[in-house]
């Protein structure tokens, strides 16, 4: 047990966190509130929830509700709940430190960001939780005790860099969080937070549908007092006793009639549950009736999180069976690749015992799944289809994450095909959807053409696109690592094949009539190049399995492809980085013949068979080659040598 006042510092990035509160930047303090009675209600969730499941907690959950107390004299605000508290090690772990993996990224992108408003965009996405006080308290004390523990603990702090805790006897179960609330005159204060009106104002906006009771002593003594809705707190006849009321009206907004509930209050919701400040790009309702019978809430957020991409993320989907919170981050409900999307699915037919492994393997779970992920699909692809702009923000936010699927989930392929775009040489600025590539199409054109790389300009320099722009057809410029893998697996859309065009023999003179006698000069070239060909086969043997003659060539001299179904360097690389190991793919050199120095190097070998600077202008050639799709070279100061002895002949 621990004994007396201890002093902690703030984990770094907590410290810098409280620092950006005392000098807000966000310009509505109001959330404060938003967060504690956020943070209040999880804890009541979470009481009930163990005490379900653990007979023997010792924890009283007959009224589980949540207090609000002012304190107009000494200015202080408390927010009081009876839910499952914090043990001494909690308070430090969970209000000394941020566990958010974030949280680096976030605040680097703020001291970066030099306008005011898009911090407080930024903070707004982070989402500060219980650190928000500070936008409006100069000392924040917190009393808590976990709920089956007899002592609990007062954490006390200005936000100024350490925090006091010692231990508390009488402590209350649950936990009580009282600001010293700024003076009133505080230059951009607009309100008064210690103005029960305001409070009630904010409750009434921000905090509504909470499903426990938020208590405040009433505002007017209630003209009948027994016909208050809290009748167990009128027992006190003692003249002071404040006559407590119920502020929220407590329904569970999924569970309402459709056009009964505003798009704010939606709104409102999807902050509280996603602890992002900002509003969701979609709100998306569902309810199946019948057999299994279920509401869902989701939201599509307008930005991503700061840990869209790490592992510890949490809050994804909520499950709820009948009103009753069972757990966050539902990953049975959402796919990995949704993880995007919040809300909540209430379903009222589960045991409330369910466990996480139990949910993965319970059919009716995976058909709610099913049905929900189609239903987010199809949600997107209206957007997609009715609002360009709200589309193009989707994409920029998730387009990645949505990627993801293409591989995860063969179910839904094509309906993640259907909604997905991707740059493309048609334009510089809009990326296209395969649908709108399609109907671009040239006649003749046949397949849909890719080409996978690190960066649209390495992409659309590379000698594989010449023939392509030469024939007006367009190509579909793929940077993202993930695309090199679902390029991979996804082999077709809407019955036309996707293919790359660094890959394969390119034959785009077939959509050319077929002229008689470009056939007969092709087939003389193939003639005339023949021994060259075999010689430089042999000779760049431990680089290229072949070196051929190229239809996508017109200005460059050489370019490297892969075969059909041989996998890309770029891919190569992301599976060893994976640890896995491959063994070295050689490439295939593809020589334009109507390039001087690929005729040149014909005629010279013809004459002079045995000279060794051919060699040398071979492997030239093929370092260019390598050069110029943004390859690395595996000597590259044998390249300059090379170079340089040819061009001081030049001088
Ligand atoms: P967040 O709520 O975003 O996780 P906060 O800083 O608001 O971040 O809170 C950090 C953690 O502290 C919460 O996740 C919760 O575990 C704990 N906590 C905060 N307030 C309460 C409370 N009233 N009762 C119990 N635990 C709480």
């Amino acid at each position: 047990m621990t004994t007396g006042v201890e002093t902690f510092e703030f984990q770094v990035e907590a410290r810098q966190l409280l620092q950006l509160m005392i000098h807000s930047i966000y310009s509505n303090k109001d959330v404060f509130l938003r967060e504690l009675i956020s943070n209040a209600s999880d804890a009541l969730d979470r009481l009930r929830l163990e005490s379900l499941r653990d007979e023997n907690l010792q924890a009283d959950t007959s009224d589980l509700h949540i207090a609000i107390e002012i304190d107009k004299e000494s200015r202080t605000l408390t927010v009081r709940d009876n839910g499952i508290g914090m043990s001494h090690d909690g308070v430090v772990e969970l209000i000394g430190t941020i566990a958010n993996s974030g949280t680096a990224t976030f605040l680097k992108e703020l001291r970066e960001s030099k306008d005011a408003a898009a911090s407080a965009d930024l903070i707004g996405q982070f989402g500060v939780g219980f650190y928000s006080s500070f936008m409006v308290a100069d000392e924040v004390t917190m009393v808590t005790r976990h709920a089956g523990e007899t002592q609990g603990t007062r954490w006390v702090s200005t936000g100024e860099g350490t925090y006091t805790i010692e231990p508390v006897d009488d402590a209350p179960q649950g936990t009580s969080v009282t600001l010293k609330l700024k003076p009133e005159d505080t230059e951009d204060h607009l309100y008064d937070y210690a103005s029960p009106w305001k409070i009630r104002e904010i409750i009434k906006q921000h905090s509504d549908f909470i499903t426990w009771p938020i208590r405040m002593a009433a505002v007017q003594p209630p003209a009948r007092p027994d016909a208050s809705d809290e009748p167990d707190a009128s027992e006190g006849s003692e003249e002071k006793a404040p006559e407590l009321e119920t502020v929220n009206s407590m329904k569970a907004l999924w569970a309402r009639p459709k056009d009964e509930v505003t798009e704010d209050e939606y709104h409102e919701f999807y902050k509280h549950i996603s602890h992002d400040w900002n509003n969701p790009l979609e709100t998306i309702r569902m309810q199946a009736e019948g057999t299994f019978e279920y509401q869902s809430l989701l939201f599509i957020p307008a930005r991503a999180p700061q840990d869209l991409y790490m592992q510890d993320r949490k809050r994804g989907v909520q499950l709820y069976v009948k009103r009753v919170f069972i757990m966050d981050d539902c990953e049975a409900l959402m796919p990995e690749y949704l993880r995007f999307v919040k809300g909540v699915v209430d379903a009222a037919d589960l045991s409330l015992n369910v466990s996480r492994e139990t949910l993965q393997q319970d059919r009716q779970i995976q058909l709610m799944r099913r049905r929900l992920v189609k239903k987010v699909l199809s949600t997107v692809k209206d957007i997609m289809s009715s609002d360009a702009e709200r589309y193009a923000t989707f994409w920029k936010e998730f387009g990645r994450v949505l990627k993801e699927g293409l591989l995860s989930d063969l179910e839904n392929r094509d309906a993640i095909l259907e909604v997905c775009s991707f740059a493309s040489t048609h334009d510089a600025e809009q990326p296209t959807t395969l649908r709108g590539y399609t109907e671009r199409m040239k006649e003749g054109q046949e397949h849909i053409y890719y080409m996978t790389g690190e960066s649209r300009s390495i992409v659309e320099s590379s000698p594989h696109m010449e023939a392509f722009r030469d024939k007006g057809f367009e190509v579909l410029v793929l940077t993202d690592p993930i695309d090199e893998l679902w390029v991979d697996a996804v082999r077709e859309f809407d019955g036309k094949q996707l293919r790359s065009i660094a890959k394969g023999q390119v034959d785009l003179d077939s959509t050319d009539e077929k002229d008689e006698e470009a056939e007969a000069e092709r087939e003389q070239r193939k003639k005339d190049f023949a021994e060259l060909l075999s010689w430089m086969t042999t000779t760049l043997s431990e680089q290229v399995k072949e070196v051929r003659l190229s239809s996508r060539l017109t200005t460059s001299p050489a370019c490297i492809v892969g075969d059909t179904f041989d996998i890309t360097p770029a891919l190569a690389n992301i599976y060893r980085s994976m640890g896995q190991e491959l063994p070295e793919t050689k490439r295939i050199l593809e020589l334009n013949p109507t390039h001087p120095l690929v005729s040149g190097l014909r005629k010279a070998h013809g004459e002079r068979k045995d000279d060794s600077g051919l060699a040398e202008t071979a492997e030239l050639l093929y370092s260019m080659a390598l050069l110029a799709e943004g390859g690395e070279l595996s000597d590259p100061s044998r390249f300059i040598k090379l170079v340089a002895e040819r061009v001081q002949q030049t001088l």
